[in-house]
């Protein structure tokens, strides 16, 4: 091995618009690049529990057990499916895009009995439909996703938490692509359990993902207490099987490590902590109303701006998230060309689709740090500049007018 063929990493500057991950606000940079402290040393201990208070006021929520796994936001949901939902539970799953696929994958590893409804991919749930099924499955847990980045959808939940009380249900949502941008009210909603990550509103890297949790789960994972010597096979005498198959996401272990107590579990990931709890003190600054005001605004100038140069844009726009838009691929335009020029010439990236909409639309993201106007106007005038190249006429410069119209309509807003 020759390791004078190894450069120092130094990726080149991109902008990225795309469905997540986006540009790290270089506060938070800044904030991971200081130096490790010990994991029980108190200033660590200090940092975790104000990392507990300050996405408490991300989740709001009264929830003691708001805290951070480590690992991508997938981590947070297997954390709490896993220490949640016991063999044979009965799992309802809404379905309305790729990630409520995920739900159902990761419930199953979990040998729920799972039951899914599914809605048309660009369209949400009414909660007639939710009630419906709840009352023929009778399940122990709902799950559903409230953003669902790979159809834009956001699916309302006040109603569906009345719905999940009134029969009993526990209630758990994915609030990864959602939290930050668009309302999330754990406690008012009658949520039991919130997972979220980094890397769409919340403006950092991925690779943590915070939770939170009602008293309600805390007392399940309490009676769930893994057995010290592995795991115990035979079942307990209810008939329950007790024990959590992972130790990593295994939560009581993790809330005796959070609390304390300060029993010994991983090592907390301390530069992801820092990254973390900084930007949930940016958020909170900014205050969590203006952070939804603004991602509504530059989401709202974005789609205002393609609709401006012609383009339609998928889904049912009265349930669109703030911080992503789905834009329909016109006839004879080959999409993975134009996202190639984005980035190759303007060095900005825009999505591409799963699944059904593979080839159909792309998905452009205005999250976090870069829900800003300067990163929607520089992306609509790539966009229109490479279209007209591959043979769209549009007349140039519409999409920029159409934003920037807009823009002036909302002058009462604080950009
Ligand atoms: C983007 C996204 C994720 C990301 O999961 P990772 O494990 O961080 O890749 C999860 N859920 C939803 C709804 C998302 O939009």
């Amino acid at each position: 091995m020759n390791i004078s063929h190894f450069s120092q990493i130094n990726p080149p500057a991109r902008l990225l618009m795309g469905p997540g991950p986006i540009n790290v606000d270089p506060r938070v940079l800044r904030a991971m690049s200081s130096q490790l402290i010990g994991q029980y040393d108190p200033v660590m201990t200090n940092y975790m529990n104000e990392v507990m208070e300050l996405y408490r006021g991300i989740f709001l929520t009264k929830n003691h057990w708001t805290l951070l796994i480590n690992g991508t936001s997938r981590a947070g949901i297997e954390a709490i499916l896993l220490s949640t939902i016991r063999p044979n539970d009965k799992v309802l799953v809404l379905v309305f895009g790729r990630f409520g696929h995920l739900l159902c994958e990761i419930a199953r590893r979990c040998r729920a009995t799972v039951y899914s409804i599914e809605a048309p991919w660009g369209k949400v749930f009414i909660p007639d439909q939710v009630e419906d099924a709840i009352k023929c499955i009778k399940p122990r847990l709902l799950l559903t996703v409230q953003g669902d980045t790979s159809t834009t959808m956001l699916q309302p939940l006040i109603e569906i938490g009345i719905i999940c009380k009134k029969h009993n249900v526990l209630f758990y949502t994915d609030a990864t692509a959602s939290v930050g941008g668009n309302t999330l009210k754990t406690d008012e909603w009658g949520l039991d359990a919130v997972s979220a990550g980094m890397q769409k509103c919340l403006s950092g890297p991925s690779g943590t993902s915070p939770i939170t949790l009602s008293s309600q789960i805390e007392e399940i994972i309490r009676k769930r207490k893994c057995v010290e010597a592995g795991i115990r096979t035979a079942l307990h005498q209810d008939g329950e099987d007790e024990v959590i198959y992972s130790n990593y996401f295994d939560l009581g272990m993790v809330m005796d490590y959070w609390g304390p107590e300060r029993l010994n579990h991983h090592t907390e990931a301390t530069t992801a902590l820092f990254g973390a709890r900084e930007c949930a003190r940016i958020l909170l600054q900014e205050g969590i109303d203006n952070s939804i005001a603004r991602h509504h605004l530059h989401g709202t100038a974005l789609l205002k701006g393609i609709q401006g140069m012609g383009l339609k844009i998928f889904g049912d726009l009265r349930h669109k998230m703030n911080n992503v838009l789905g834009v329909i691929i016109p006839n004879g335009i080959n999409g993975d060309q134009v996202r190639q020029l984005m980035l190759e010439d303007f060095g900005i990236e825009i999505g591409t689709s799963f699944g059904q909409l593979h080839g159909k639309i792309w998905r452009i993201g205005t999250m976090g740090y870069n829900a800003r106007k300067d990163c929607v106007m520089q992306t609509l005038t790539a966009l229109e500049a490479v279209l007209n190249h591959k043979g769209f006429q549009i007349v140039q410069g519409v999409a920029m007018q159409a934003a920037w119209d807009y823009y002036r309509s909302q002058v009462c807003i604080n950009v």
